[in-house]
């Protein structure tokens, strides 16, 4: 049995005040970490706060992105040893965004993948392909390829730990979800590519997550399919209530 993940990804949203609050109210109110994990990856600046504010209490704290190297002039970035040394727990790895916007390869997502891993943070590693790749039937190929790219080089027992978030570029918000049936065959493709690179009991262990426009009114559908073991969200992880429920349904899963 694999245990539900839901992360929120906030990307550049909400302030300080409004970051601090988020946590403290949804502390109060998270489900078991036994039933499910539950983890808001924030902004940067806010992580040492949220951190504090999250101790010892269900709800883990990731960033949502990091540099490949431990340290060295690189202005403006942060290093996986960085996030270490505040306790940070996950690290979005590979995000579509960071691919288009920031120019991020394949290769680079695998450097950032052995870094977060050599300094105990679990790499949330995303893949998913663009409208235009699932009109012309390429969405298997190119989401097997990011996989083989980022997980090159580590053994079964490293990638058993890690989590990967299958996000459909088209579907990140725009109100678009993949149909669960959809989601679920990409998912299980993915857990097919791990199984053959790293053996059935390692593909059996590997959460994969299903990302874009998840809210609380379809999540239900999305997890009660086999090979979807949480969501990665954006939109409706900005509120307290619908992060909530999003966390709350999971645990029926
Ligand atoms: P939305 O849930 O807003 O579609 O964003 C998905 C996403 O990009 C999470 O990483």
């Amino acid at each position: 049995m694999r245990k539900p993940i839901i992360a929120g990804n906030w990307k550049m949203y909400k302030t300080f005040d409004e970051a601090a609050e988020f946590v403290e109210s949804v502390c109060e109110q998270i489900p078991s970490e036994e039933k499910v994990d539950a983890v808001i990856c924030a902004p940067a600046l806010y992580l040492p706060t949220l951190i504090d504010i999250a101790d010892e209490t269900d709800l883990a704290i990731g960033a949502q992105n990091m540099h490949y190297e431990n340290e060295g002039a690189f202005t403006g970035e942060i290093s996986a040893s960085q996030l270490s040394s505040i306790n940070v727990d996950y690290v979005i790895i590979g995000h579509s965004e960071r691919r288009e916007y920031f120019n991020e390869t394949d290769e680079a997502v695998n450097k950032k993948v052995r870094a977060a891993l050599d300094n105990g943070i679990v790499p949330i590693i995303c893949c998913g392909e663009t409208l235009e790749e699932r009109e012309s039937n390429q969405t298997e190929q190119k989401v097997s390829n990011q996989i083989k790219a980022a997980l090159n080089g580590f053994t079964s027992e490293e990638v058993e730990h890690m989590v990967i978030a299958y996000e459909p570029i088209w579907a990140i918000g725009t109100g678009k979800t993949a149909t669960a049936d959809d989601a679920n065959q990409v998912c299980g493709a993915i857990r097919h590519v791990v199984g053959e690179l790293f053996g059935n009991e390692c593909a059996e262990k590997i959460r994969i997550q299903y990302g874009g426009s998840v809210k609380p009114d379809n999540i239900s559908e999305l997890l009660s399919k086999e090979h979807i073991d949480g969501a990665l969200v954006g939109g409706a992880s900005l509120q307290v209530e619908s992060f909530l429920t999003l966390v709350q349904k999971a645990t029926e899963k």
